[in-house]
C-alpha cells in the first residue's frame, strides 16, 4: 500500500493531471459524460435494492405501495447521481483552482462537501437509507482494521458477536413494537397487547392465547408455524440467490462444471438464522404470555434477546454493523425524548436539535472513498459494492490508477 502522501509527491512531481489519474478525456467532456454513466449505474444499482422488497410482500401490493416505491426509487437514484456527479467536479474544480492535487483536496474535501448534495432530495426515506448504509460500512471497516483491543476482540469471537446482537435485537424489536422505530429489521415484532390473562379457570390453548397474545385469529402454534414457513421461503430464496450470484472461477468450462461450482456455493444461512429467529422469537413470547400473566415490555424484551442468538448460524459482521447502527440510532431517539422540556427546560435544546445524519454520514463517506482509493482490502465488500455502485466504478478507476502508480513508486524504491 502506497502512502496518501507519497501518492500526492509523485503526482506533483510528475505534474499529473486529472485526466491521468481520475479520467480519460478533459474534464468538461468527463463532467458530461458522467452524468449519464452515472444515472444509468444508479438506476441498475437501486433497482433490486429497492425491488427485491416488493417481491417479499407481493401478495400486498396495491398502486400505493406501487407509486411509493416508483418515487423512491427514482428518489434514490437523483440523490446518489449527485452526489458521484458533484465528488467529480469537486475534484476537477479544486485541482484547476489549486493547480496541483494536495491530501485533502484528492478526494477527502471533495467527497465531504459533495456528500451533502444526497440532502438536496426532500426525502428523509433515502438520507436514512444513505446515511444507514453507509455509516453500517465504514463501521464494519472499521472493525475489519483490527487497530483497537475491541475490535479485535468483535472480529475474532462469534459469541461476543453474538451477545452484541441479541442486545441490538432487544432494542430494535422492542423500538419497532412501540413505532419509534419504522424501517426495515428480520422480523416484525407481535403487536403489544394490554390486556392481562384473564382469570377463567380455563386451560385450553386457544383460551389463554385470545387473553395474552396479541394474534387473535390465531393460536400460538399456528402463529409460530405460520412465521417459520413464510421465513424458511425468504430464507432458501435469499441463500438462492447468493448461490446464483457467486463467483464461478475463470478456469471452470461447461454449463454442468459451472453449476456444479455454484450448488457448492450453496449454504443454508440466510434460512438457518430467519427460521430459528423467528421460531424463538414467537415461541417464547407466546410461552411467556400465557404462562407468566400476560403480555409485557420486559417479557417481549427477554423474548427479543434471546431470539438475537440464532445470530451464531450466520455470524456476519455485515448484519452486526447494521444491527449496532440501528440500535445507536434508537438509543440516541431515546436520549432525545428523555431530554424533554419539563424534565430540563430548554437547557437540551440544542443536544435535540443536533443534525445526527448530516454529521456522521458525510465523515463515514469521505473516509470510506479515501480508504478505498488508497487500498481497498481495507474497506468492507458491501462498503466497495455501493461506493462503485452509485459511481459506476469511478472508485475502482481511482484506485487502478493509484496502484499504477505503486508500482512505478515500488520500482523506483525497493524499500518502499
Ligand atoms: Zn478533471
Ligand atoms: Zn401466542
Amino acid at each position: 500500500m502506497v502512502a496518501l502522501s507519497k501518492f500526492i509527491k509523485y503526482l506533483i512531481d510528475n505534474d499529473v493531471k486529472c485526466s491521468g489519474v481520475f479520467h480519460d478525456h478533459s474534464c468538461k467532456r468527463n463532467a458530461l459524460l458522467n452524468t449519464y454513466k452515472f444515472m444509468f449505474s444508479n438506476m441498475k444499482y437501486f433497482a433490486p435494492i429497492i425491488g427485491i422488497p416488493l417481491l417479499m410482500r407481493i401478495r400486498s401490493l396495491n398502486r400505493k405501495v406501487l407509486q411509493s416505491t416508483l418515487m423512491y426509487y427514482v428518489e434514490a437514484v437523483l440523490a446518489a447521481t449527485a452526489v458521484g456527479w458533484s465528488i467529480q467536479i469537486i475534484i476537477c474544480f479544486l485541482r484547476h483552482l489549486l493547480g496541483k492535487f494536495t491530501s485533502l483536496t484528492f478526494l477527502l474535501l471533495p467527497t465531504f462537501i459533495g456528500s451533502f448534495c444526497t440532502f438536496m432530495v426532500p426525502s428523509p426515506r433515502v438520507h436514512s437509507l444513505f446515511s444507514t448504509t453507509i455509516v453500517q460500512c465504514t463501521l464494519e471497516s472499521l472493525i475489519m482494521l483490527e487497530n483497537t483491543a475491541l475490535t479485535k476482540l468483535i472480529a475474532h469471537s462469534t459469541l461476543i458477536r453474538a451477545f452484541i446482537f441479541m442486545c441490538c435485537s432487544a432494542l430494535i424489536l422492542n423500538a419497532k413494537r412501540k413505532k419509534t422505530y419504522k424501517g426495515f429489521w428480520l422480523v416484525e415484532p407481535t403487536p403489544y397487547n394490554a390486556a392481562t390473562v384473564k382469570q377463567t379457570g380455563e386451560n385450553d390453548d386457544n383460551a389463554a392465547c385470545e387473553s395474552s397474545c396479541n394474534h387473535k385469529d390465531q393460536s400460538c402454534q399456528q402463529y409460530a408455524l405460520q412465521g417459520i414457513r413464510n421465513f424458511m421461503l425468504t430464507g432458501l430464496g435469499l441463500d438462492g440467490i447468493k448461490m446464483l450470484m457467486s463467483t464461478v472461477p475463470s478456469n471452470v468450462n461447461g454449463f454442468m462444471a459451472k453449476l456444479c461450482v455454484k450448488l457448492k456455493a450453496f449454504k443454508l444461512r440466510s434460512f438457518a438464522i430467519l427460521t430459528s429467529y423467528v421460531a424463538i422469537y414467537r415461541l417464547l413470547h407466546c410461552y411467556f404470555n400465557r404462562n407468566f400473566g400476560g403480555d409485557s415490555p420486559l417479557k417481549h424484551s427477554v423474548a427479543a434477546f434471546l431470539s438475537g442468538s440464532s445470530f451464531i448460524f450466520f455470524p456476519k459482521l455485515t448484519l452486526l454493523c447494521y444491527a449496532i447502527v440501528l440500535s445507536l440510532q434508537i438509543i440516541w431517539q431515546y436520549v432525545t425524548t428523555y431530554l424533554t422540556e419539563e424534565r430540563f427546560g430548554d437547557t437540551y435544546e440544542w443536544v435535540k436539535r443536533l443534525p445526527c445524519k448530516m454529521m456522521f454520514y458525510p465523515i463515514a463517506l469521505a473516509y470510506l472513498v479515501n480508504a478505498y482509493t488508497i487500498n481497498k482490502n481495507c474497506v468492507s465488500k458491501l462498503g466497495g459494492m455501493i461506493i462503485n455502485g452509485i459511481t459506476n466504478n469511478y472508485v475502482k478507476t481511482t484506485h487502478s490508477s493509484v496502484e499504477v502508480v505503486e508500482h512505478i513508486l515500488a520500482r523506483c524504491s525497493p524499500t518502499l
